[in-house]
């Protein structure tokens, strides 16, 4: 072999182990199985309704790093724009990095999204003073993503998980499983991941679902288009986290932040689901386990339906187009079963596999061994 290539290949292996040193970090887990929402009572997010909605965007990236991670404009670019398209609470979410500089102080919700890895295994962090680093770089199993959450997850925050289905940096089913998270971004302008929010409500998680940019400039196709509606009692940041917390918000997909309509009155009495909205729309969709369609109205401001038993839980979606946006689209949190209709969280529990823990640490120890062999012997 030429020797120019021979120490070409003896700086890759070098470099291979030095950039998977994170992998010793790794434990592995036994997840418990996830089940299906049970029970006579359902817990309805939209109970008691304040009269205030926020607009909000948990997703967006100004300038960083001289432009290094794909922000083209600057803080204050970013918020005049969302200041512009009346949003009462933009967060800058930069990578690993939190941004202080609001435009207005009422609700200085520290955010950021975490993760640097090949698959674009993120997650936006809401409500934290510092950044945590730390983050495998290559391939993730489902126990590395568990490792990853559980390092950020606090009592104070809320932890989103973004874009689950832009190249699969989230499967359906682990999503299941996973533990430490809140909330999903089901729609954001790169990636649709509505499908996988229904997989998780059928397991019985209940997740709830966000918009968000995902905005990286200031351009109209790529700001106003998909955000979260939160409904709250106190204006507070602390009202902003609880709504969220209890899935009192509504994610649309729409344009120039302009808004279709609000949501009136939700109510689940004698198991029948009744939703009431301000202006009409094209139509409304209720949706069940698995994504099923179960009932349909058109051209109306509300629909009424009879809950069936094999319906765990129903979420509704609404369709609307008009001369300035050809279709705008809302997704409400799902009314979940519950044999208590104030309780809808049942956190999964995770172990440690201490055997496939060292065994996995011990492959770690073999791969980078091998590689050792060439930088050294060869
Ligand atoms: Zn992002």
């Amino acid at each position: 072999m030429h020797p120019i290539l021979k120490k070409a290949l003896k700086v890759v292996a070098g470099l291979l182990i030095l950039i998977t040193l994170p992998y010793y970090y790794t434990t592995i887990f036994d997840f418990d199985k996830p089940e299906k929402f049970t029970g006579n009572q359902f817990y309805n997010p939209y109970e008691n309704l304040g009269d205030k909605w926020l607009k909000c965007n948990f997703h967006s990236h100004s300038q960083l790093l001289g432009g290094l991670t794909n922000g083209d404009n600057s803080v204050q670019e970013m918020h005049d724009k969302y200041r512009k398209l009346e949003y009462d609470l933009p967060c800058i979410t930069n990578y690993s990095s939190i941004n202080k500089d609001y435009f207005d102080k009422k609700y200085p919700l520290n955010a950021y999204e975490h993760g640097i890895n090949k698959k674009w295994t993120h997650q936006i962090v809401l409500n934290t003073a510092e950044p945590k680093p730390f983050d495998y770089p290559f391939f993730q199993l489902t126990s590395h993503k568990q490792f990853i959450l559980d390092r950020l997850k606090t009592e104070d925050n809320l932890i989103i998980l973004a874009h689950p289905s832009f190249v699969d940096s989230y499967e359906a089913e682990e999503m299941t499983y996973l533990g430490s998270y809140d909330l999903m971004e089901g729609i954001t302008v790169r990636a649709t991941s509505i499908k996988h929010w229904d997989a998780v409500l059928a397991a019985g998680r209940a997740i709830w679902v966000v918009a968000s940019d995902d905005s990286h400039d200031t351009a109209t196709a790529h700001v106003g288009v998909t955000w979260t509606d939160v409904n709250v009692t106190d204006q507070s940041k602390a009202g902003v986290l609880e709504s969220l917390r209890k899935g009192r918000h509504v994610a649309q997909r729409s344009w120039y932040g302009q808004h279709t309509t609000f949501v009136k009155s939700v109510s689940v009495t004698d198991n029948v689901y009744k939703l009431k909205i301000t202006e009409p729309v094209d139509s409304i969709v209720l949706i069940s386990d698995n994504g099923k369609r179960v009932a349909f109205e058109t051209d109306a401001n509300k629909i009424t339906y009879k809950v069936k038993a094999e319906n765990s839980y129903i979420r509704a979606e609404l369709f609307h187009s008009t001369e300035w946006i050809d279709y705008s689209r809302l997704y409400l949190n799902p009314v979940i079963r519950t044999t208590d209709s104030t309780v809808f969280s049942r956190p999964l529990e995770h172990h440690i596999n201490w055997f496939q823990t060292i065994l996995y640490i011990i492959a770690v120890l073999l791969f980078h061994a091998a590689l050792a062999a060439i930088v050294l012997k060869w």
